[in-house]
């Protein structure tokens, strides 16, 4: 599997349409301070889910849309779409290549997408589990993950190999069933007031 395709759209600096083609192999981004090369790795941590503002480097999320300059109106909306190829299928999906993208409004309102069709984020974040390139993956490396991996905390460590050896979609499934669990057994001492004030 390999990253084919950045298409961005409103998306930070980037007010037009602009489609980036990656090959096999090593590409590197190169531009002046301030042209917009960390905006694209941005854009790739954005689609893949990143629900904090301020790993964007912005205070909500609204400041990924496109804000205007002296010359252009701001944009309505920002979105972004990455393509992998999936021939080897890695990712575990029957098709060849995949499409994940999202899009988000002004008005806050958002939608994610697999290969255009509407889907949660939790299926993107199934999806990816255990490549290296979900939202905890260590596809991007960030600033702050330098650090995680030089952490002197094992928990930090064990995160990154967590993922590598693919036991992270286990460990999120086991947190849900624990929370359902707990969520019943606040249910079930709810329905035992209610028998004993009944009675
Ligand atoms: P450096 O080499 O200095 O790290 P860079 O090439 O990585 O710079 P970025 O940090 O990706 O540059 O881009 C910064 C530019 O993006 C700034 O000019 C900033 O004004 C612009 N920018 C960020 N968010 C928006 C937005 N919502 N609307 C318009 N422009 C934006």
């Amino acid at each position: 599997m390999y990253l084919k395709k950045i298409e961005v759209q409103g998306f930070k600096s980037f007010a037009n349409k602009i489609v980036f083609d990656f090959h096999r192999g090593i590409t590197g981004i190169v531009g002046p301070n301030g042209s917009g090369k960390s905006n694209v790795s941005d854009a790739v941590r954005w689609v893949l889910g990143e629900q904090s503002a301020k790993q964007l480097r912005g205070q909500n999320m609204q400041d990924v849309i496109f804000s205007g300059t002296e010359l252009r109106k701001p944009q309505g909306y920002a979105f972004v779409a990455i393509t992998m190829d999936n021939s080897d299928r890695t990712l575990t999906i029957d098709f060849d290549e995949v499409t994940i993208s999202r899009r988000i409004y002004r008005s806050g309102e958002s939608e994610y997408m697999i290969n255009n069709s509407t889907c949660r984020l939790k299926d993107i974040s199934e999806l990816l589990y255990d490549t290296g390139i979900g939202r905890e993956g260590y596809s991007i490396i960030g600033q702050g993950q330098v650090d995680k991996i030089l952490s002197k905390k094992s928990e930090d460590r064990r995160e990154l190999f967590d993922e590598a050896v693919g036991i992270t979609k286990y460990k999120r499934r086991k947190e849900l069933a624990q929370k359902k669990l707990e969520n019943e057994r606040a249910n079930l001492l709810r329905i035992g007031d209610i028998i004993d004030e009944l009675e």
